[in-house]
Formats: structure tokens, sequence, C-alpha cells
């Protein structure tokens, strides 16, 4: 019988560490990943085993839950009527059109199948509208895996940058500037310094891949300004935060408006599908009516542009932004107690339908020089402590966790004790 760590040694002999995407091999929590032969409501269902209440929802895009049924109903039809044309069908202006009449910022919209694939989009949409080659990204936020962002702070020199991977050309960090979350001072100084060259900044608003990193609106507001007033452009990454924290992410959220938005995750419910867009001006220099060249062949899949459409009206039918919010803000403050009559020093960040677990620091968390160093220890006990119990938390203590449309009362309440008592089990942070 296939078990998980039977197909995790045939994997490692077939794929680069046995995975499609390093997160999934457990590297940071250690031992064998598992092997889920299906997902249904807030559960996944490992081969030839048990079930596990899951929080990590394809790090993010389920916010119904795995194989709703209705989306299922139109998945299903959607396949019956063939799944790819390389050419114009009704279902992407169908999205695109729901989505340009909720949220005025989006004037046009690009599909592309990728979180990467937007984000790499938008910085040469910027870098054409401006004719400048710098991009202002910040630590602790990810864009995916272009070349110009897989960067980090380098040492010595302040603004000096280093590439966060191998095979990233040293040509490419002379054009990415990084700077740090929630430093007024700093960001003032690099617009100072570089401001006319400056193309574009692009930021999560809501910082999700290195924990959950709130920020302060005001800190927010002032990175606008510093935009304006040095003609770069604004580009709000809301792969994770968009369609999650509320339809309209965080630019509605914030009253913030982007001259460019990355979508993804969310946008698909699932399948392959990400977008960039924001003004008229700047998206029509987008071939085939301006200069700056993508394409795809599979981009605006009518699958994934069905079950996005499906996914997102369903959210907007059901209040179902303003009912998962608040029943994730419930399920954490129980967690919450739950830790402090257990004694445990936890300190438990929530927006919207994401949260994030660490040990207490005494303020809030915005950057990453601010995460508990024992962080990676502490969670990799409670991580397998959770596993024994029935629930799946994303295997790496720098991922959040998702609830989803079919984390019901009865699901919580499961989750709720299995999580107190592998933090009990887990012991001091
Ligand atoms: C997931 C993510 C990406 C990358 O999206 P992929 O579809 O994985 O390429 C980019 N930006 C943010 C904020 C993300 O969360």
């Amino acid at each position: 019988m296939s078990t998980s760590a039977t197909l995790f040694e045939r994997a490692l002999r077939v794929t680069p560490g046995g995975v499609h995407s390093p997160v999934r091999a457990f590297r940071s929590v250690g031992g064998s990943p598992i092997f889920f032969a299906r997902g249904a409501g807030a559960r996944l269902f490992e081969v030839g085993g048990g079930s596990y209440i899951d929080f990590c929802q394809s790090f993010g895009p389920l916010i119904l839950g795995h194989a709703d049924p209705d989306v299922a109903r139109v998945a299903h039809e959607a396949v019956d009527d063939g799944w790819s044309f390389g050419a114009c069908e009704p279902y992407s202006l169908q999205l695109a059109e729901w989505i340009t009449h909720r949220l005025p910022w989006v004037e046009r919209i690009r599909f592309v199948s990728s979180g990467t694939e937007a984000v790499m989009s938008a910085l040469r949409v910027a870098r054409a509208a401006t004719g400048r080659s710098s991009v202002v990204k910040f630590e602790g936020c990810y864009h995916g895996h272009a070349d110009a962002m897989l960067v980090q702070a380098g040492s010595g020199l302040a603004g000096r940058v280093a590439a966060s991977s191998a095979g990233v050309p040293d040509g490419v960090l002379g054009d990415t500037l990084v700077a740090r979350l929630d430093d007024d001072d700093e960001i003032a100084r690099i617009f100072e310094r570089s401001g006319s060259t400056i193309a574009a900044v692009i930021i999560e608003p809501l910082p999700a891949n290195y924990g959950l990193l709130l920020q302060r609106p005001e800190w927010l507001a002032h990175l606008v300004r510093l935009c304006r007033n040095s003609g770069a452009l604004l580009i709000l990454d809301e792969v994770i935060s968009g369609f999650r924290a509320g339809c309209g992410g965080m630019a509605q959220e914030l009253g913030l408006t982007p001259d460019l938005v990355t979508y993804g995750k969310v946008i698909g419910g699932g399948f392959p599908v990400a977008a960039y867009a924001g003004r008229g001006d700047l998206m029509d220099l987008v071939a085939p009516v301006g200069p700056v060249y993508q394409a795809g062949t599979l981009s605006a899949n009518p699958v994934g542009m069905r079950v996005g459409l499906a996914t997102l009206s369903k959210m907007d039918a059901s209040d179902g932004w303003n009912a998962l919010g608040g029943r994730t803000a419930r399920f954490c403050a129980e967690l919450r107690a739950g830790f402090a009559r257990a004694d445990l020093p936890i300190d438990v960040v929530q927006h919207a339908s994401i949260f994030w677990l660490h040990r207490r620091s005494g303020h809030i968390v915005r950057r990453i020089d601010g995460i508990p160093p024992t962080q990676g220890a502490w969670y990799r006990r409670l991580f397998h402590g959770a596993l024994a119990r029935g629930v799946y938390l994303p295997p790496s203590g720098f991922e959040v966790c998702f609830l989803s449309m079919a984390h019901d009362a009865e699901v919580l309440e499961t989750a709720r004790v299995a999580l107190v008592q592998a933090a009990i089990e887990a012991g001091t942070p």
C-alpha cells in the first residue's frame, strides 16, 4: 500500500527534493511530508489514511474550502465545455467586468497564470510608463520568484542588496532597492537619494509571507506620499490580501489607490489564475495596444475564469467576507484565552481570515527583525503536535494560517482544543 513515506521516497528520485514548490518538503518543520489524496470542506485526507483540519488551504486560494459543491458544479460544467481555446471567450470578460465594477482602481485587468507572472508584468509596465529602472521592495514581503524580486538587504552599505537565490544575475541587483517595513526615515532617505530613478514601489499592504506583519496605516500613507511626490508608481501586491481581506482587499480597507495592483490566489479559487490591473492609461501600455510585451498560452483559462467568478460571486452573495472575518476574530480570541489559561506566552495575530502564531513579544511585530528568534524551533514542535491531533498547519512557522467558509463552529471547536493541547505539549515558545 502507498503511504506518504513511500511516495516521498519515490518522489525524491524524480523531483528536486521530492516537491514542486519548496515549502511542501517540510524542511522547516522536519519529518516527511504528507501526501493528500483529496480535500473536502475544511479537511484534507491523507493517502490511505486519516483526515486533517486544514489551515493551509493551498496557501490561501481556497476561501470557500476544498471542493466547495457549488464551485465544483461550475468547474465540471466548464470542463465539459472544453478547457482551453487560446482565443476570446466570454468567461474572462465576465470576471473582468465583475471586478472592474466593484474595484474603482481597476480600470483594466489582464489575466495571467501565476502571481510571479503578474508581478513581473506589472514591474515591466511601471518601467515602461516612467522610463525609470529602479524598483523598491521591502524586506519580509514576497512577490514571487522573478529575478528582480529575489533580493534581500545586503550587508555593509545601506541600500546595498544581495541576491536571495543563486542564479540571479548581478545586473538585476542594481535595479532593486530593498527597504525595511515600518521605517519612515529609511524610506524617506531612499527617495531623497534615488527618487528620480524609482519607477515603482511594490509592497504587500498586508505582508503575509513572512509571518503576518501588520502595518501602520500612517506608514503606508507616508509611503504613498513619497511615491506621488517623486513620480514613482505604487504597486500593491494583493496576491494574498486581494479578495481575502474583503472583496477589495487592503486597497479598499485602507482607502489606498494603487497605480497598479496584482492579484492571485483567491481570484482563481484554487485554479492557476492571477492578474495585474490598474489605471487604464498604464494598462493600455500592454500589447497589443502598447509597446509592453506580455502574453500567455494558457492565460485566462476558461475553467479558471469560471471557477474564479463562481468563488467571488458566492462570497459576495453570502456577505462571506464579513462573516469569515468575524468568525476568524472569534476563533482567535478563543485561542488566546486557551493559551492564557495554560499560561502560554503566545500571540495570535489576526487580520480578516488570516492568522499567525508566535511567541509573545510585547509589541506588534511589523518587521522580520521583530520575529522572536525561537519561532522556527518552537513552531516545529507545535506543527507536529497539531498534526498528531488531526490539524494541518502550514509547514513553516513563517507561513500564515487561513480560514475558509467551510471552517464551521464544530470544526473550529475541534481545532481549538487540538491547538491548545499541541501548544501545551510544545512548551515554552
Ligand atoms: C503567492 C504570492 C506571490 C506569488 O504567486 P505565485 O502564484 O505563487 O507565483 C506573489 N506575491 C504575493 C504577495 C504572494 O502571496
